[in-house]
Order: C-alpha cells, then structure tokens, then sequence
C-alpha cells in the first residue's frame, strides 16, 4: 500500500489522517505549528453530523463537546432575532481539539511532523490541507477567551457596521469571542484592545463594555489579516482540501464542517491510489469534481448572505424582516449547509 503525505495539521488534515489510518495507510502530517496552540476560529461547529464524525473515526474527540441548540443575533447591542439550530452545533477549543487529534492518531500508528512547513507545490501522494492561501484581502479576523462572560443564551451572535463576532461558551467556563471584520487601518491598539476598538467603531459599544469587564485570557488573544473568502483557486493539479480549497464566511459556523466533510469525500479515491487502482491525476480530479459538488452551493449562498449582511441595505432590510417576524432564519440556515 503506497503511503500519503499530508500538509498542515487542522482539522481537514488531521480529520483525513485518522480516515487513512483506519484503513491502515501509512500517513504523515507536517505541520508548521507546535501543538496546541490557539486559533482565529468561532468554535462551534455547525451542520456536522454524527455519520462524518464517525467516518473519519474521531467521534471520541467530540464526546466532551458542549452542544449548542439555541442562540440570539444582536445588531449594534440591540437584539434582532433568537434563534434554534435544527441540530446542536459542537464546541470546543481548537487549542484543546486538535492536540487531542494529534495524539489520538499517533496511538493509531501516523506520524505527525511539528515546526515542518512543506512548499506549495504539487506532487504525487501530497495533500495539501494548509488551510486558506495567504494573499492580499479586505479581512482581519480577531480572537480571544474570555471567563465572568454571561451570555443570555448558548450562542450570540452580534452584527456591527464594520463586521461580525460570534460568542460560545467553550469548556473550563471560557467563552469564544471571535469575530470578522473590514481591515481598518485607523484601528488602534494591541491585542483585546484592539478587538475593543473595532467594536466600538462597527457600533458594538455595549458588548465591548462587557468584555472590558470580563477576564482576558491575553494568551489568546490571535488575529489574522490577508485573506480572501470563498474558493481559493490556485494550482489545480494540487490535491486541496478544507480551507484551501474553498473558504466559507464565519458566520455561517460551517467552516470547520466543511473541512472534515471535504476530508470524508476525498479518502475513497485516496484509498483507491493507495491501492494502485488509479493514477493520482485521475484521484486529484476526482476529488476536485466532488469538493465542487458538494460545496459550490454553499459556498455560493455563503458569500451572497455575507455581502447583505456586511451591507448597510442588507442589514437594513434584515433588521426590518427581522422586527416584523419576517427572516427565514432556518430556510437561510438550509442553504449555507
Ligand atoms: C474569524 C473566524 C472565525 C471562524 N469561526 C468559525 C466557527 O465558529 N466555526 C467554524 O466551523 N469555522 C470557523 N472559522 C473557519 C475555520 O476556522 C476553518 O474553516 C477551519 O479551521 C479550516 O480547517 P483547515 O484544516 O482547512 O485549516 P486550518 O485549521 O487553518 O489548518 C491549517 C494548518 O496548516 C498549517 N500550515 C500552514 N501552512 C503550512 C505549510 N506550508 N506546511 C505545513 N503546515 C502548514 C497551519 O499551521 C494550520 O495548522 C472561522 C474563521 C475565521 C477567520
């Protein structure tokens, strides 16, 4: 059986690893980073089902997840919709997930490579799960932990001029504040100051007060610029998966989902590769033509919804749905999964 390289070790490579390994591939993740380490990530986990979990064989990593079926959008500090998942959304730290995802698949036999950073560059047996390509982009994305938070219920979710901030509840009474915004080059400060002042300036004013009140785990406290949503493009004889491949808006709390389903649809063909069945040109196709399949729609819907939301028209108008009982919050939901 010929053995896989996987390039970078989130939840997309780590999720197809502990899949190869089930059936007995010999696989490699290099990984750029040390474990564990924080995230610019929401961390709930939305539209994941039980079958991905338990295909990729790491449902145990999940077992302790906190479940979220209600939550509440606010528009700058004033509440706009409560709303109800259809099934609970997972969460969990990332620095917690995916050190426990790294260990688990090295009791299984696959090696994981930490401080090695592969180059982009495509080649037989290599797949390349290094999440979103670095390039030019309009977005800063912020994030912190933070205790003595209260939320009024499982998620909020807060709307500003200037972008968007999710908050869980994650484990050990932290909560996830993270959020999406326009990069701002008149934002000042360092750190949670400097999520506080993108904040205030999007009209959020009442939830930065709350925060300033709540302990700050500086430590981590991560932000990342210089990135595009949406697919990602590039070398197409390069076998992508999870963020790059294709990037779906925060907001939707379907990125992390979108990486372990994309890892799922691709271990068939690689297993086939692995067994001399196909070429690899053939399996990077294959793979290719189903990621497209299954995501292009969502993908679409994803960045149609951020554009409204992100628009003062759009918001607008879903303030106004939104008073009158009017927003379709599960049929939206629906198409960004
Ligand atoms: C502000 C914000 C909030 C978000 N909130 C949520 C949320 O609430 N829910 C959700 O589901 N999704 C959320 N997401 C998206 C989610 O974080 C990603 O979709 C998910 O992490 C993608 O997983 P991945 O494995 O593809 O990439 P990543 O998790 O980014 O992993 C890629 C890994 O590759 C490593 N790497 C990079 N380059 C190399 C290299 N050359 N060689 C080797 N290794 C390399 C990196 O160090 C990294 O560990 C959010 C994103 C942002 C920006």
């Amino acid at each position: 059986m010929k053995a896989l390289t996987i390039a970078g070790g989130g939840l997309a490579g780590l999720g197809l690893a502990h899949a190869l390994r089930r059936h007995e591939v010999p696989v490699t993740v290099h990984e750029a980073g040390r474990y564990p380490r924080h995230r610019v990530c929401g961390e709930f986990l939305s539209g994941i089902t039980p079958e991905t979990l338990a295909a990729l064989d790491i449902s145990e990593a999940f077992a302790d997840a906190r479940r979220h079926l209600d939550g509440t959008w606010f528009s700058s500090g004033k509440k706009l919709l409560e709303f109800s998942l259809p099934t609970p959304a997972l969460a969990l730290s990332r620095h917690g997930l995916d050190v426990r995802l790294k260990l688990d698949l090295e009791n299984k036999g696959g090696q994981v490579e930490e401080l090695s950073r592969l180059s982009r560059h495509a080649r037989e047996g290599l797949v390349w799960t290094a999440g979103r390509i670095p390039r030019r982009g309009p977005w800063i994305g912020l994030k912190l932990h933070a205790r003595d938070l209260k939320l009024g219920s499982g998620l909020e979710m807060h709307l500003g001029g200037n972008g968007y901030i999710g908050l869980t509840p994650v484990e050990d009474d932290r909560v996830n504040v993270s959020g999406l915004f326009q990069l701002d080059p008149r934002r000042e400060g360092k750190g949670p100051v400097l999520l506080l002042d993108y904040l205030r300036a999007g009209g959020n004013g009442s939830l930065a007060e709350r925060l300033a009140a709540a302990t700050i785990d500086e430590s981590s406290f991560l932000g990342v610029s210089g990135f595009e949503l949406g697919w990602q493009g590039g070398d197409t004889s390069l076998c992508t998966l999870g963020d790059a491949a294709g990037m779906i808006p925060p907001f939707t709390g379907n990125g992390m989902t979108m990486a372990l389903e994309s890892a799922e649809l691709a271990v068939a063909p690689l297993l086939r590769w692995t067994r001399n069945e196909t070429g690899w040109d053939e399996t990077v196709a294959v793979i290719r033509k189903d990621l497209h399949r299954k995501f292009a729609r969502r993908l679409a819907a994803g960045s149609v919804l951020h554009r409204i939301l992100l628009d003062k028209r759009g918001a607008f108008l879903i303030r106004s749905l939104a008073g009158l009982g009017l927003l379709p919050f599960r049929p939206l939901l629906a198409m960004v999964r």
